[in-house]
């Protein structure tokens, strides 16, 4: 199973991409993190990337393309993947299904999780994730049981840099002009699936696997 989330930043992608690739034990690709780990060991990519990032501007197609290759080819991808955060282009998208048509595969799914603009706006300023486990919690809306520490493993939660108000409306308004496009370019390939991602974590994922299952019946 290939499975893309795609929606704004705060929409709920990292969460369900989280549960559903544990659920179906196939990887969570999630170009944020494999960029935000690059940017924080300070390698080539990370030296590359850095600027784009913190400004919460798209880092160059070229460069995700590349990471997103070299991450499907690994065996673990083999069976399935669910992809987080990428594509965020129409180039990017052309270039996943050239990347997916060389390796005798392709799509089967595209969920768009929608949430209205103020909803994100909250949701993103309240954000703190562990930079270990890579869970994700919010002052209101799911605050870990100690506050500012990791359910999971207990490591203290940070917060994104480019969750800061200016970055977060750079970051909107680069989805609405560069990756809302997609929704078009997956909708006229029969691809595209709207999930309401206002509703509770737990909600979200039922309406996804209900649309998986669909998926599955069909092919
Ligand atoms: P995210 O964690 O998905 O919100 O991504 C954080 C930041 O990483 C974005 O604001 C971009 O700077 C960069 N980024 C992540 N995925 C991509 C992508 N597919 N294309 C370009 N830039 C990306």
């Amino acid at each position: 199973m290939r499975v893309v989330l795609l929606g704004p930043p705060g929409a709920g992608k990292g969460t369900q991409a989280r549960r559903l690739a544990e659920r179906h034990g196939i990887p969570h690709i999630a170009t944020g993190d494999l960029l935000r780990e690059a940017v924080a060991s300070g390698n080539d990519l990370g030296r590359q990337v850095r600027t784009y990032v913190e400004r919460g501007e798209l880092v160059p197609d070229e460069v995700v393309l590349a990471l997103v290759k070299d991450r499907l080819r690994k065996p673990d991808a083999q069976a399935g993947v669910v992809l987080d955060g990428f594509p965020r282009t129409v180039a990017q998208a052309r270039g996943l299904d050239r990347l997916l048509c060389n390796l005798g595969c392709r799509l089967d799914a595209v969920i768009l999780l929608e949430v209205a603009e103020e909803a994100l706006v909250r949701r993103l300023a309240g954000r703190w994730t562990c930079p270990v486990c890579g869970r994700v919690f919010h002052e209101l809306y799911h605050p870990p049981r100690t506050p500012g520490v990791c359910d999971v493993d207990g490591t203290s939660l940070t917060q994104r840099e480019d969750d800061r108000p200016e970055t977060v409306r750079r970051r909107l308004a680069v989805y609405a002009e560069q990756t809302a496009p997609l929704v078009e370019y997956y909708r006229a390939r029969g691809l595209l699936h709207v999930v309401d991602g206002s509703q509770e974590p737990q909600a979200v994922a039922e309406a996804i696997e209900t649309v998986l299952r669909r998926v599955v019946e069909v092919f």
